[in-house]
């Protein structure tokens, strides 16, 4: 089966020359949902941009990135942008319209939805995310917590097939985070999740993907990786507290 997303020997270098990704290769079959995790600046957000074409900003003709067997490249962007929904680590990177409701319409409307059929379904993305009656609201006066769920209710709202999240629970208080984990069990799509949430890597991932460097330095299933202490160290994580009396094979 081709998987949802294929990345074959990506490397990026940024303008500075600051090699971000060195050699990455994955698959991630359709309805998988794989943690990626790693120290700060270990390229989980480098590699998350690939993801749906953000990056890189000069498109070459040589892609290695694969969504569904489609090469990103400057003709699928469109489709690409689609498919692939990605939540940005900073909301205000994401967030620019004068009103909620128009912030989460953006994408259906670009996609072409009926006018009848938006106030419903941004009322139904809005309930989904925990802020029904926001409409109205100023994003950029919203708290962190709400802004992200504000962004996130963008995503959902144009039924991406894939979800990469950018430490989705950053900006989170405790109740917003157990509502968030509940909600993205509820959703079937494939995700590919970045976050030093590490308990959250564990609920949610049966894979995880260790990222250290530019290189991935260990993947597989999601408790066996965590629960090896000196891994997690060595990349500076830490062994989840509910892996606490699991000791790796
Ligand atoms: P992570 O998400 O794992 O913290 P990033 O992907 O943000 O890592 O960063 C990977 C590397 O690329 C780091 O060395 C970081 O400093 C660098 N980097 C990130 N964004 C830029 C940028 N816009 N310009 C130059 N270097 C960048």
């Amino acid at each position: 089966m081709i998987p949802a997303l294929k990345i074959n020997n990506l490397s990026f270098k940024y303008h500075d020359g600051t090699e971000a990704l060195r050699g990455i290769s994955l698959d991630i079959k359709e309805g998988e949902c794989v943690g990626l995790i790693g120290p700060n600046g270990a390229g989980k957000s480098t590699l998350l941009l690939h993801m749906n074409g953000l990056l890189p900003e000069i498109k070459t003709d040589n892609p290695s990135v694969f969504v569904n067997g489609k090469p990103v490249n400057s003709k699928s962007l469109e489709l690409i942008h689609r498919t692939v929904g990605l939540l940005f680590q900073d909301p205000d990177d994401q967030l620019f319209c004068p009103t909620v409701f128009e912030d989460v319409a953006f994408g259906p409307q670009q996609f072409g939805i009926n006018e009848n059929d938006l106030l419903n379904h941004v009322g139904n993305v809005l309930k989904m995310v925990g802020l029904s009656g926001f409409e109205k609201r100023s994003p950029h006066h919203l708290s962190g917590g709400e802004k992200q769920r504000v962004c996130l209710a963008g995503i959902l709202s144009c039924n991406p097939k894939i979800l990469a999240l950018d430490e989705p629970t950053k900006n989170l208080d405790p109740r917003g985070r157990r509502e968030l984990i509940k909600l993205l069990k509820t959703i079937p799509t494939t995700k590919i999740i970045a976050s030093h949430d590490l308990e959250l890597i564990v609920e949610l991932c049966d894979r995880t993907i260790v990222l250290d460097q530019g290189i991935i330095a260990a993947e597989g299933r999601t408790i066996e990786l965590l629960a090896d202490e000196r891994l997690m160290l060595e990349h500076g994580l830490e062994k989840p507290h509910s892996l606490k009396h699991r000791h790796p094979h």
